[in-house]
């Protein structure tokens, strides 16, 4: 960045680019919904970028100047890859999910998921989690009371299968996995190796 620049014009800029990232944001939640779990995360950047506005130094309106919105997206990293609304796993499996159960998935394990719920339906079974993990789509199956003998032997296929399944099929839209450098990271087709 230039040294000469005066501060009053170095944080007019990078409030600009503020503004602009902010914009597109609330444009999107408008699209999508507020309500949405998308929504809520764009309300949470929203208010990020607010409150880096609000408390603008030298050196972060330089940074912002100088990396643009590269800057901006660091400093809010964003999960750019969609992901299911969880609601309506709540919707449809509301036995098997405590409120407090972390869903994290990606639309191209959607039909996975739905899979391994049906599977594990109408057993005395709560999923805790379902989310990535080192590239696959972990389950944590928990029992309601002590654990009987077939369900969790059950609960432990359907954990497996699923798991396995996950490895061979793009996380962010379906299509059968390609391999390559981030196949240790993130299962993905070759389109989708850079989303997170
Ligand atoms: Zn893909």
């Amino acid at each position: 960045m230039d040294p000469v620049i005066p501060p009053a014009v170095m944080f007019g800029l990078a409030r600009d680019i503020l503004r602009k990232e902010m914009g597109q944001r609330i444009e999107r939640r408008r699209e999508i919904g507020r309500d949405t779990p998308d929504g809520v995360r764009l309300t949470s950047e929203i208010s990020t970028l607010v409150q880096l506005g609000q408390s603008l130094d030298e050196t972060t309106a330089k940074q912002i100047i100088a990396a643009g919105r590269a800057a901006v997206e660091a400093r809010l990293a964003p999960p750019r890859m969609p992901r299911c609304d969880a609601s309506d796993l709540y919707a449809q499996f509301p036995d098997l999910l405590p409120e407090d159960a972390q869903v994290w998935v990606g639309p191209g394990w959607r039909a996975i998921l739905t899979e391994a719920f049906d599977a594990l339906k109408g057993r005395p079974v709560v999923v805790h989690m379902a989310r990535e993990d080192r590239a696959g789509l972990r389950l944590v199956v928990g029992s309601v009371g002590d654990w009987k003998e077939p369900d969790f032997d059950l609960a432990a296929a359907v954990a497996d299968r699923t798991w396995a399944r996950s490895l061979k099929i793009c996380e962010t839209c379906g299509a059968p996995a390609a391999n390559g450098s981030w196949s240790r990271y993130r299962t993905r087709c070759a389109d989708h190796a850079e989303e997170r």
